[in-house]
């Protein structure tokens, strides 16, 4: 049997379970999830290997109707991907009639030409009778290859939308060596770790507001550990205060947390030192957001 490999974008609305996805197929979080829309920024990526090929899939940040700067490049992020692969994964939720996002990105995915597959995610929390007509519903609207129920949450069904998505691929070589499973570098990795932890923990009191700098990673062999110096960027002064809480507590916590998360992840030990730092408006601030890497 020939090998396939190829390129697949995962795009939806927010919160919809595309970074859940994308954990749970190449078995590794190489994407943060939150129950807050708009958590994944940037274009992540996630190599799945079988036998037969290889799937490099992109995370991608939600397709929705922006209105701030910064919302607008990463919907511009997610569409800009989907011309540049070799399949679509259009992931939604068990709704019987798309919403007006999903209609939006619906009109968006039909100028293209590679193959696209429907992806019903979060069926765990639906009657199986209701399967049907939101099939139905969607299968109306036509193009796609195939349309899949599946359940991120749990993993059912993934593994058969992984095959199918492999059928998909064209014949080729591997694009990546067996043991690699992301191409982000550890430091982004990292990065996106501790945001996770930050939105996490703060909750309600933190918007979107925090942009996470990874200023040096350095393997220290006489130590046996890994150094980190890790900048918070808030936006405000007031921010500032809630990010480190009472007596440092808070900024505590999200160290600890995103600390021991990372040395699972990496099976290395880890000195993390957190700073916290204001840079009045970063999301409007274009050079900053280049920097950061949006
Ligand atoms: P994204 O914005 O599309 O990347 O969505 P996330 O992967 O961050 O997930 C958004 C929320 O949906 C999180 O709270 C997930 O735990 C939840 N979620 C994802 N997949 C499932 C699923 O299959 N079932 C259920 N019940 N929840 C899910
Ligand atoms: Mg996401």
């Amino acid at each position: 049997m020939a090998y396939r490999s190829g390129f697949a974008a995962i795009v939806g609305r927010p919160n919809v379970g595309k970074s859940t996805l994308l954990n749970y197929i190449v078995g590794q979080k190489v994407s943060i999830i939150s129950d807050k829309p708009q958590t994944t920024r940037n274009r992540i990526s996630g190599v799945k290997h079988l036998p037969d090929g290889q799937i490099v899939f992109f995370d991608t940040p939600g397709i929705h109707l922006a209105h701030t700067h910064f919302n607008q490049k990463m919907v511009q992020t997610a569409l800009s991907c989907i011309h540049e692969v070799d399949l679509v994964l259009f992931v939604v939720e068990p709704d019987v009639v798309p919403g007006e996002q999903d209609t939006f990105i619906l009109d968006r995915l039909r100028s293209i030409k590679q193959p696209k597959v429907l992806v019903i995610n979060k069926i765990d929390l639906i009657k199986p009778s209701l399967l049907m007509p939101i099939l139905d519903g969607y299968g109306k609207r036509g193009g796609f290859s195939e349309m899949i129920p599946i359940s991120a949450g749990t993993g059912g069904n993934v593994e058969r939308l992984v095959s199918i998505a492999m059928a998909l691929m064209p014949e080729g070589e591997p694009y990546f060596p067996e043991d690699v499973v992301t191409d982000q570098p550890v430091r982004f990795l990292a990065s996106e770790i501790i945001r996770e932890k930050v939105v996490l923990k703060t909750r309600h009191e933190m918007p979107y507001a925090v942009a996470v700098s990874v200023e040096e990673y350095k393997e220290d062999p006489v130590k046996d550990r890994v150094r980190m110096q890790v900048t918070l960027y808030v936006e405000k002064e007031s921010q500032k205060g809630i990010l480190i809480g009472a007596a440092g507590g808070m900024l505590k916590e999200i160290g600890k947390a995103a600390r021991e998360e990372l040395e699972g992840l990496l099976g290395v030990s880890i000195y993390m030192e957190l700073w916290v730092k204001v840079k009045k408006d970063w999301s409007r601030n274009n050079r900053f957001l280049k920097e950061m890497g949006y």
